[in-house]
């Protein structure tokens, strides 16, 4: 039998209509990448970085999965550009239609050219700690070792978050 892994995938979108977009990113990852075990809430959020007209939507899903990190990576940007993601014009952060981070694989710890797990700034984002909490309060970052819990009253990320009522 395949090994099944779980991961954590972060999702956010700021283009359009948000919820379409992160249900279709859902879709999509139920059928390519695994089965979705556990969904956060929808949380509005301010963008980090760059103006924005639209604050971000941000949820994230728990993922049991058989492929490699390599692979997931790979299937994660495929649903990134199917969905529409515009090719970045800018170094900097900008409005996308749907953006998919792997925060993390199991407890495995990642560093290579393509891949930095855990991610390397999810510990600074509110809109990633936020609905990780709400996934798992025993979650433990496998780097600093910090739960989660400790990990949001450590974290000076001061931006609007407001969580929303919205399913999906
Ligand atoms: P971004 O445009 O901010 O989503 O960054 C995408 C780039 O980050 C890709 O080229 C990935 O190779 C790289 N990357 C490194 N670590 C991760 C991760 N944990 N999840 C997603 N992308 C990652």
């Amino acid at each position: 039998m395949e090994k099944m892994n779980r991961v954590i995938l972060s999702l956010g979108s700021n283009i359009n209509d948000r919820i379409l977009h992160l249900k279709e990113a859902l879709q999509q990852i139920e059928e390519k990448a695994g089965s979705i075990s556990q969904k956060s809430s929808v949380y509005e959020t301010e963008a980090i970085g760059f103006i924005s007209d639209i604050p971000f939507y941000n949820m994230c899903i728990e993922v049991e999965t058989s492929l490699s990190p390599e692979l997931l990576l790979k299937k994660t940007q495929e649903i990134e550009i199917e969905i529409g993601r515009s090719k970045k014009t800018t170094q900097y952060y900008e409005s996308r239609k749907i953006d998919i981070d792997i925060i993390f694989y199991a407890s495995r710890i990642i560093e290579t050219t393509t891949l930095t797990i855990p991610h390397r700034n999810f510990h600074q984002r509110k809109f990633v700690l936020l609905p990780l909490q709400e996934i798992n309060q025993n979650l433990i970052d496998p780097r600093s070792l910090e739960n989660i819990n400790d990990l949001i009253a450590l974290c000076t990320d001061n931006s609007y978050i407001k969580i929303t009522s919205i399913i999906v």
